[in-house]
């Protein structure tokens, strides 16, 4: 059984990240992970252009020195940008000092006060020295994108039922799932139009 949405007790348990803003504001928040990558963040951009949408992408360091071109056209195109650590840390598996260490070398390249830790994995003392320069953003669905195990039409049906306004969704520009998010995306935002939901990017 996959969990689509973030249980409401996370919400309450973990209240110095964000996992949702304000269902008054009639958007969603669509937000890509991992990036940039050259064969599937061109194909988002592309996507989002064509339907003028805006969305937040959470950049691995990493990606960005190897990228920089596709990071200008994400700002360019009027998209926002988040720390996803410089090399993808897994917060639960480093000390504090480590993985300050990669989150604020990547904040150097990346220079955005967003931070979205790799794996929604993080400890509380590596959360407490991050509050103090970032916004922790989490997600309250996730699109399973990556996980060939959940069906297209799951996902899907999740979509429909779970989305509302005010919920940050989760993909990835990720090669790994770059053939299941082509399909998965148009799809989801589909649906999202249906209900009349506005698309903004995370400030
Ligand atoms: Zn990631």
């Amino acid at each position: 059984m996959k969990l689509f949405k973030t249980p409401r007790f996370f919400r309450i348990l973990f209240p110095n990240k964000t996992w949702g803003f304000s269902r008054s504001t009639n958007a969603v928040f669509l937000t890509f992970d991992d990036g940039p990558d050259p064969e599937i963040t061109p194909w988002v951009l592309d996507f989002l252009a064509e339907r003028n949408l805006k969305a937040t992408f959470f950049c691995v360091g990493e990606n960005v020195l190897r990228y920089p071109a596709i990071v200008n056209r994400i700002k360019q195109e009027g998209h926002t940008i988040g720390n996803h650590s410089m090399d993808h840390k897994k917060g639960t598996e480093h000390d504090k000092e480590a993985y300050l260490k990669s989150v604020y070398s990547a904040h150097k390249i990346i220079e955005s006060r967003l931070f979205r830790p790799p794996y929604g994995r993080i400890k509380l003392n590596q959360t407490y020295a991050l509050k103090k320069d970032f916004e922790i953003i989490m997600w309250s669905w996730l699109s399973y994108d990556y996980d060939k195990e959940v069906s297209l039409e799951t996902i899907l049906q999740s979509a429909q039922k779970h989305i509302k306004s005010g919920d940050i969704l989760v993909f990835h520009d990720n090669p790994k799932s770059m053939n299941r998010l082509k399909i998965v995306l148009p799809e989801v935002v589909q649906i999202l139009l249906d209900k009349k939901l506005d698309f903004q990017a995370i400030n």
